[in-house]
């Protein structure tokens, strides 16, 4: 295991070798081993953090005109390769991806942040050489490294920036390095380069999910429903629930992206459950007033991973005595392809319940049949995505929908057809046998009120 040991010891690595700043520290220290304690990570036995700000402050006294520039790179996906290892292999990767650091960045200022966070400061160098250094490395990465003759497969991403070391500014340089990493990781990309910009962003995407968990304790979201018509009854089926935010800074943000925001964070479970919650309580009171207008709800894929949901409808089903065959969950292909086996089992699990379920978005994700025709599960509609409406006029359109439809109908689905806006879009899904329109052309969403009141005006016995 000799590879594994502590290659760095009291400020010098295992090879002796002192370079840059740690000879400085080196030579300074009066009690090293007291000193190497505090300024080494007990794990990998690399400099820790400590050591790296004692350097970096070392550095900018001593050569205040000189240049550095600084990667800090993450071990992504540690966590799980010592879940399906073991908590050594975890360990023994950390330290060998911390040695090859060393290696290609031909340095001894490689600290070791935590297990999962490396940082490299590379004096004098510029901003395109540490990148181009930084995308090689990357690049190295990218196979399996041995640890002990066990294949270890890494991913690794990193943020970077550079800095003139009289900056007034130098002391966010850790801050900025992890607002590139983070933006790498949002992005799936390897490298990030910082820049004001990201700072912004970041601020911004941070002063947004403060905001949405202040909304959903606030109670400043509410929904509206968008009617989704029977053109065989011609009659309201039902509505389809969606979000919204009353907030006078963020209130403009689409709803998509705060759905988008709180998937990342996650936090969507909860703003699904205020959504159920919500929308089961709006379906008693439509009950109490002897109206049965079934509700969509949007679920995300996120929500499925969450096995306490189906607890949850349960409970609120009986607690608000409503009729669960007036729920629909909507979910797009996405959520499905993520983890089918465990998706179709919670499915099953509503079904079973007497909740209907829709292939939301179809056509915008992976286009496939298949999840029509397998018998895990049996969808009671598939909806159209808007893009296909769009290009409806267009012959080729018509001949995939028309597919798409007599598929459906020949398995028993039902088919919507999503964000219609035209008669003329109108007549050729009727003349398609198309099933549920939903669209501004009929409505946009609704006020419950409203939605009351729409429902009267259209004559609709309900
Ligand atoms: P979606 O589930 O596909 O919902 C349909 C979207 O299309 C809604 O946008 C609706 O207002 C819009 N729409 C309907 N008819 C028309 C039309 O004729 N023309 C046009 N241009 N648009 C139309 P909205 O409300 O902005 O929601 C956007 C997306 O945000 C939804 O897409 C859904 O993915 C997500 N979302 C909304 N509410 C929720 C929610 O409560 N939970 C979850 N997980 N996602 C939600
Ligand atoms: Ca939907
Ligand atoms: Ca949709």
């Amino acid at each position: 295991m000799s590879i594994f040991g502590k290659n760095y010891k009291n400020g010098k690595h295992k090879d002796g070798r002192i370079s840059g700043i740690l000879a400085n520290y080196s030579n300074k220290t009066t009690n090293e081993s007291e000193s190497s304690k505090v300024y080494e990570n007990i794990f990998t036995g690399y400099p820790n953090f400590n050591k790296w700000k004692h350097d970096f402050n070392l550095l900018c006294e001593q050569y205040p005109e000189h240049k550095c520039s600084l990667i800090l790179f993450e071990f992504e996906n540690f966590e799980t390769i010592k879940r399906y290892t073991n908590y050594e292999i975890g360990n023994y990767t950390s330290k060998k991806l911390l040695s090859l650091i060393e290696q290609y960045f031909c340095t001894g200022n490689v600290y070791s942040v935590s297990q999962k966070k490396f940082l490299v400061m590379l004096q004098d160098v510029t901003l395109v050489e540490a990148c181009r250094l930084a995308n090689k490395f990357l690049y190295s990465t990218k196979k399996p490294i041995y640890i002990e003759e066990i294949p270890v497969a890494v991913v690794l991403k990193g943020g970077i920036d550079c800095l003139k070391l009289n900056d007034i500014n130098k002391h966010n340089i850790y801050n900025n390095l992890e607002k590139a990493l983070d933006q790498s990781q949002r992005f799936k990309r390897d490298i990030t380069i910082f820049n004001q910009q990201i700072a912004e962003e970041r601020q911004e995407y941070y002063n947004t999910i403060v905001s949405i968990y202040r909304a959903l304790q606030n109670n400043s979201f509410y929904l509206v429903y968008q009617p989704k018509i029977s053109l065989e009854e011609d009659k309201v089926q039902g509505v389809e629930a969606l979000l919204r935010w009353n907030n006078n800074t963020y209130g403009n943000i689409p709803i998509s992206q705060v759905i988008k925001i709180a998937e990342e964070v996650d936090f969507i479970n909860y703003i699904t459950k205020w959504v159920i919650q919500n929308a089961i309580k709006q379906l008693k009171a439509w009950q109490e007033q002897g109206k049965s207008i079934s509700i969509a709800i949007n679920i995300s894929a996120r929500d499925l991973n969450d096995y306490s949901l189906v607890k949850f409808v349960t409970d609120s089903i009986l607690f608000y005595e409503i009729n669960p065959s007036l729920l629909e969950f909507e979910l797009t292909e996405r959520s499905i392809i993520e983890n089918e086996e465990k998706v179709f089992r919670i499915l099953n699990e509503f079904k079973d319940l007497g909740i209907k379920v829709s292939l939301d978005d179809y056509g915008t994700g992976y286009n496939s049949l298949m999840y029509l025709v397998k018998s895990l599960f049996k969808f009671d509609y598939v909806k159209i995505d808007k893009i296909f409406i769009d290009e409806i006029t267009n012959e080729n359109t018509q001949i995939l929908i028309r597919g798409i439809v007599n598929a459906a109908h020949g398995l028993g689905i039902r088919i919507i057809a999503e964000g219609v806006e035209t008669e003329e879009q109108l007549n050729i899904l009727k003349n398609m046998e198309c099933d549920i329109i939903q669209g501004y052309y009929y409505s946009k969403p609704l006020q419950p009120e409203e939605l009351e009141t729409f429902i009267e005006s259209r004559k609709v016995a309900v």
